[in-house]
């Protein structure tokens, strides 16, 4: 049914996410789902066993506004044993509804009519949506089509009196590069130099990063922590997507306008998981390990497609690796997504979904935080489908 004449559209270009569009197609068609960012391997036992204890011992009821105190106190210990900060669980430390309504509410709380946001193509999707709803101007800038990092002379240049937002994300969704040291020091140059700069640091995959390297935050630098906020989730880092909870970790100033905007939204998030959270969390054991697991993964994947005309990029961390597959089809990234989910039965990510116009690179993602035998499976049917077409 068409919208009342007088209605006009916040999102006017936005249609249903690229996520739930080939996971739809993967479903109808039977076929392996490589694509949206889940895992298919079961998250921990013990940590179910502590959300069912909190349930019978009575969490049941809103926790407080900026999330269960111990919570925070646990995350407040574990941000200052990686990164160095001594953040106040009270004055610097939200729970969330997610990961992406953390960003979005950070987007909310800092972006007004005429503010500008950059962020970088190809991007997770929900960015370029969220700048928008809040009322600004996304400037979405390409990342350097060798290796996707950031151009930052680019990045100076785009910089306007305007500019309120950067957005960086890593590990990176969908490219899996992260970045380093030398990317904070550029960070750290421009915010030094526009004071009405602050930084929206998209952290998810914070835990996942590979080679035995470690994760780059902002959090790690004294001048970034006052400039940032820092998003996390908890699905991600304890394989339980659907939990939908995760964080913020900003300065005083931001946490209190984030503050803000979140009481009249979510408000608190289910009790019970943080609780459990609270205890689980505590323990550096159940996140140690998470990088090396998903690297090994990776690997196991790129191996068992070793023999197929997909060649793999770079990846350095997070849930995905993308593949060129322009030796084998000349079809746009989307078409090549549906032939392979409904002719193989495997599922992937086009990459031109990642960025606001079309751009065909002949890349698609893989998503590898899945058992071994599913990506065994996947990678069966891509060898029988690659000899027939
Ligand atoms: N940022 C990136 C880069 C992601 O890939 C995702 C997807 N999980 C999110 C944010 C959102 O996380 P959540 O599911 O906790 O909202
Ligand atoms: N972050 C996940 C991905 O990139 C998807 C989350 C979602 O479906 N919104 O696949």
């Amino acid at each position: 049914m068409q919208a009342p004449p007088y209605f006009e559209s916040k999102l006017p270009h936005a249609g249903t996410t690229i996520f739930t569009v080939i996971s739809q197609a993967a479903h109808e068609h039977g076929a392996i789902n490589l694509g949206q960012g889940f895992p298919d391997y079961p998250m921990s036992e013990d940590l179910v066993e502590l959300v069912n204890n909190a349930m019978r011992e009575g969490f049941n009821q809103y926790t407080h506004m900026f999330g269960y105190p111990p919570l925070r106190q646990t995350l407040a210990e574990q941000i200052h044993q990686r990164y160095g900060l001594q953040a106040d669980a009270d004055k610097h430390i939200t729970i969330t509804p997610g990961g992406t309504y953390a960003l979005f509410t950070v987007l909310m709380a800092l972006l007004g009519q005429q503010d500008e946001a950059i962020f970088f193509e190809p991007a997770y999707d929900c960015y370029l949506p969220q700048i928008t709803l809040a009322g600004a101007r996304p400037v979405a800038l390409p990342l350097q089509s060798s290796g996707f990092g950031i151009d930052w002379q680019m990045v100076r240049d785009h910089i306007t009196g305007r500019t309120k937002v950067i957005i960086i994300n890593t590990p990176h969704n969908p490219t899996g590069t992260v970045l380093t040291a030398v990317d904070m020091q550029a960070l750290e140059d421009i915010v030094q130099a526009h004071p009405q700069i602050t930084i929206v640091s998209d952290e998810v995959y914070e835990h996942l990063v590979f080679n035995g390297a470690s994760h780059c935050s902002v959090l790690q630098s004294p001048l970034l922590q006052q400039r940032s906020a820092a998003c996390y989730s908890f699905g991600k880092t304890y394989n339980c997507t659907g939990w939908k909870l995760g964080y913020v970790v900003a300065p005083e100033w931001l946490t209190r306008e984030f503050r803000k905007v979140h009481q009249f939204n979510a408000f608190s998030c289910f009790t019970p998981t943080q609780v459990a959270l609270s205890h689980f969390a505590a323990s550096p054991q159940n996140h140690a390990t998470l990088g090396a697991d998903l690297q090994d993964r990776q690997q196991y994947f790129q191996t068992a497609l070793q023999d197929l005309p997909l060649q793999p990029l770079p990846v350095f961390g997070s849930y995905f690796q993308l593949y060129r597959y322009s030796d084998i089809s000349s079809l746009g990234e989307f078409d090549f997504c549906m032939q392979m989910i409904q002719e193989a039965g495997v599922a992937a990510i086009p990459v031109s979904s990642f960025y606001h116009k079309p751009n065909n690179q002949g890349l698609i993602r893989f998503c590898f935080a899945k058992k071994k035998e599913t990506l065994q499976t996947a990678a069966s049917r891509l060898q029988q489908w690659f000899q027939k077409i």
